[in-house]
């Protein structure tokens, strides 16, 4: 089986004109560089001396900013450096990430032209409401317009989403999941929103205007998010913030659901339901096995096995095995 990588280049966005109230520009201004052509090469020629990307899917991906916000000969120049590469098949693919409201079809006939295949918005929420209060600077329009734009030129879309901003509400996020699916969305990262140090955010909560999700309502949240998009066969790239240094030392962070394994604490709840089944009084003189995907392993076992230690409370004996044969979310159960 291949094994998929992606070689990241982060762009961070220059001169942003927008204000969006969870955004530290401050700390963005800070990385106003953009890598050069040596340092890109080296770190593409670095990560592909350590894969071996004869037999596996190898993706360049531009990150951090908005990428169709460069002027056209950056984009040009930045793409240039991947299609040596593209060429000799040693990398498959290339994605970006940008603004909903900076795609339009002069821009996508120029990443057409230089392979790439995925484009991803952050498209943070359908609601108009949410998107003003929080200083997008666009409207949910945009990102139905880009989103088709994007579709109808071939590419793979992705669209991120986040939970928990200024009047964002659990029916809203559900919305919003449900307009991305429908919009034809192959990916998603979902991010719930963090109170982050010197952002407007951090103003709004400190005159106690903003109240962030707890961590128990943000893992419901996304749980119910997770299965809508499971269903859907959308692609979940990310759920919750990279854990950089800032926010696990807690520098960064002034407030709000930040986990370092937040994935793992949604995984174990929606694994909880799938077994909720089990959890009944009469078998407390039987050895239960349960039966899952290699991949889905650890999130049924639960967080520090919590989900283990909740069956055990019902059986005898309490085992997790693989078998090789399932995928995703599938399982079964045996008992005696
Ligand atoms: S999050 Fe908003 S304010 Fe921050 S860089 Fe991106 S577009 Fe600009």
């Amino acid at each position: 089986m291949s094994n998929h990588y992606t070689i990241p280049i982060f762009i961070p966005e220059l001169a942003c004109h927008y204000k969006c109230i969870y955004c530290n520009q401050q700390k963005i201004s800070g990385m106003m560089k953009i890598p050069s052509s040596d340092e890109i090469i080296q770190t593409f020629d670095k990560y592909l001396s350590t894969i071996n990307y004869k037999n596996n899917d190898v993706e360049i991906g531009f990150f951090g900013g908005s990428f169709t916000g460069l002027s056209m000969e950056k984009q040009k120049e930045l793409l240039l450096l991947t299609q040596p590469y593209v060429d000799k098949k040693k990398v498959q693919s290339i994605r970006l990430s940008t603004r909903p409201d900076y795609i339009n079809e002069e821009l996508l006939d120029l990443l057409l032209k230089y392979n790439v295949n995925t484009i991803e918005l952050g498209a943070q929420s359908m609601d108009d409401e949410v998107l003003k209060f929080s200083g997008r600077g666009h409207v949910a329009e945009d990102v139905r317009r880009s989103a088709k734009l994007i579709k109808d030129f071939g590419f793979n879309l992705g669209l991120q989403m986040m939970i928990g901003l200024p009047l964002d509400t659990p029916q809203k996020a559900m919305a919003t999941a449900k307009e991305i699916i429908d919009l034809g969305a192959n990916n998603t990262r979902i991010y719930p929103t963090l109170v982050i140090k010197n952002t407007p955010l951090e103003d709004l909560y400190n005159k106690g205007i903003y109240q962030p999700l707890t961590m128990d309502e943000t893992i419901m949240q996304v749980k119910e998010l997770v299965k809508l998009f499971e269903a859907a066969e959308v692609n979940i790239i990310r759920i919750g913030l990279h854990p950089s240094e800032g926010l696990l030392s807690g520098d960064d962070l002034i407030a709000g659901p930040f986990h370092p394994s937040f994935k793992e604490l949604v995984m174990t709840e929606l694994w909880k339901d799938l077994l909720m089944h089990l959890f009944n009084n009469n078998n407390s003189d039987k050895n239960l096995f349960v039966f899952t995907s290699a991949k889905a392993y650890n999130f049924a076992v639960g967080y520090y096995g919590s989900n283990r230690k909740h069956l055990q409370k019902y059986y005898k004996t309490v085992s997790f095995k693989v078998d090789e044969l399932l995928k995703g979310n599938e399982f079964y159960v045996d008992y005696y």
